[in-house]
């Protein structure tokens, strides 16, 4: 088994990582910022280093500082979590040529799924259904383009191949627009990711969110876990996701999530991995791949007693996936809520010191956070500070058991969402299930 591991992130995210380290008996390195200090983790890691100073981009993105921690501890393996260097392909190249193993898939694969065009076009290899589009990046030939659009139909969606995190989209609703659009995009893209390559997708009007969560082995298995219906998001952020997606049936989410694990069997895919979809009248439609484990892997845990981090860390370290597809039965469903140090009607950041907290309990709860009394939440990073999740043994169950879980949660010194995630599980429409994506947003009139 690995020995030693180096977590190379933060948060509850890193938390977590420490937690199935010390489950399988690997010992763990917590390198860490100097804003970060006090992180739980850092407590309880074995050994931990200070890579640098509070900014980001002087610690955790800071690939010879988190190596040259990886060397002097004698670790054997580094796992970067989300976010951070997780999707960067030069990072686990750098991580491997340097004789470590990289948690996560391929360097190749990584850099394949970034380049959006080149994922698109790999999925429908597979037989993953895509969104009707360009099959392939805009070219400079303007008659073409225009006749392109008129075939998809408008509204239609120009977005930047080497783009993420919502950025690098523009959506056009008429034909007069679109050369204008394309243009803009194009100059943003190079600007922003330094690839000016574009191309069009159909505009699907009221979409859900539905992701699936796969994991694959060194050995040529791969399996699927079900999907995850992350719809509830603000400014392209998820607040509240759940699984499994209210309405999939059986028979659906096998013949999609078949597809996907039959998809990382093509690609040679490594290890966890979600494929995230857009579902609109009964059909779904692949827009991208995350390469790493997700915020929302908990709901997928909860419904399937997997430990998705305990096996991504056996299948870095060459094992074969402990589950088979027909071991994986989906039971109850899940809920999570994610807790942010930010004003639950502005949304501005409350990063501060936590005086007081009290953390909900009982059956089918589940609290991951970092965050303990006397805790001060820095300025300098993502806003969530935790996730509850809520499991039950239908939709209702889990949301009356979030609706105690919320009640008995006491974080006293800062401010968080809380009130706002009160407000979404008493929303009729949310109780109902199967709202789109901009639902949250209408709500709240944005
Ligand atoms: P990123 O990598 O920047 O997150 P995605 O391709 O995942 O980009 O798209 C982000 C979001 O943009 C989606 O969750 C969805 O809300 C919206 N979006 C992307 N493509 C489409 C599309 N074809 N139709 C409607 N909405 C889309």
């Amino acid at each position: 088994m690995i020995e030693k591991l180096v977590i190379a992130n933060r948060g509850e995210i890193a938390l977590r990582i420490q937690r199935a380290c010390r489950e399988l008996g690997i010992k763990t390195v917590a390198v860490h910022s100097e804003a970060d200090r006090d992180l739980k983790h850092v407590r309880l890691a074995d050994e931990s280093v200070c890579i640098g100073p509070a900014a980001s981009a002087d610690s955790y993105l800071q690939t010879p500082s988190i190596i040259s921690a990886a060397e002097v501890t004698d670790a054997v393996a580094i796992h970067p979590g989300y976010g951070f260097l997780s999707e960067n392909a030069d990072f686990a190249e750098r991580v491997e040529e340097s004789g470590f193993i990289f948690v996560g898939p391929k360097p190749e694969t990584i850099r394949l799924m970034g380049d959006k065009i080149a994922a698109i076009e790999a999925m429908r290899a597979a037989g993953v259904p895509c969104v009707p589009g360009s099959d392939g990046p805009l070219t400079d030939e303007k008659k073409r383009t225009l006749q392109l659009a008129h075939d998809i139909g408008y509204p239609v969606i120009i977005k930047a191949s080497g783009g993420g995190g919502g950025r690098g989209m523009r959506v056009v609703h008429s034909e007069a627009a679109l050369l204008n659009a394309i243009a803009l995009t194009r100059a943003e893209a190079g600007a922003t990711f330094g690839n000016d390559t574009v191309y069009m997708e159909k505009y699907l009007q009221n979409p859900r969110h539905i992701e699936f969560q796969v994991m694959a082995d060194t050995h040529g298995n791969a399996i699927h876990l079900g999907e995850r219906d992350c719809s509830m998001q603000r400014r392209h952020q998820k607040v509240v996701e759940e699984a499994p997606a209210p309405e999939i049936t059986e028979a659906l989410r096998s013949k999609i999530g078949e597809r996907c694990a039959e998809a990382c069997r093509q690609i040679g895919y490594r290890g966890a991995g979600t494929f995230e979809f857009l579902f609109e009248n009964g059909e779904f439609y692949f827009i991208e791949m995350n390469t790493r484990v997700q915020v929302e892997h908990p709901v997928t845990e909860m419904i399937t007693g997997v430990d998705i981090v305990k096996e991504q860390l056996l299948i870095a370290d060459g094992e074969k996936l402990t589950y088979a597809q027909n071991d994986i039965k989906i039971r109850g469903h899940a809920i999570e809520c994610r807790i942010n140090a930010e004003d639950a009607v502005s949304f501005i950041p409350s990063p501060g010191e936590i005086t007081r907290l009290h953390v909900p309990g009982g059956p089918g709860i589940r609290v991951d956070t970092h965050i303990y009394a006397g805790y001060r939440v820095p300025p300098f990073y993502d806003s969530m500070i935790g996730k509850l999740i809520a499991h039950g043994e239908n939709r209702n169950a889990a949301i009356a058991r979030m609706h105690t879980a919320l009640s008995e949660m006491v974080i006293d010194g800062i401010k968080t969402n809380i009130p706002l995630h009160q407000e979404i599980m008493r929303d009729q429409k949310f109780i109902t299930g199967g709202a789109n994506i901009h639902y949250l947003e209408k709500k709240l009139g944005l």
